[in-house]
């Protein structure tokens, strides 16, 4: 299980994430977020500024959305149990 942060005061839209790992989605407001059905998504924690989930199983695109981000709006760590 990893648990993947993303910071949407740090977020600026680009959208590197989206088309690096499915789980990224765009919500309302014009930032990143993440799909709560998305497969491999087991919960999903919001608020404006902060966005924490928690991912099954392979987390390498996850890995890649968050090295392709230009803020380092995502952090990817394997999570504590
Ligand atoms: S790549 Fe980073 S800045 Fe761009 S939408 Fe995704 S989280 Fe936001």
């Amino acid at each position: 299980m990893y648990r993947v942060e993303l910071d949407r005061v740090a977020c600026d839209g680009i959208f590197a994430c989206l088309v690096r790992d499915e789980r990224f989605v765009e919500d309302e407001t014009g930032l990143a977020t993440v799909d709560p059905e998305a497969e491999g998504v087991v919960s999903v924690d919001r608020t404006d500024d902060r966005v924490v989930a928690t991912f099954d199983g392979d987390v390498d695109d996850a890995t890649l959305a968050a090295s392709a981000c230009p803020p380092g709006a995502i952090t990817v760590r394997e999570a504590e149990e």
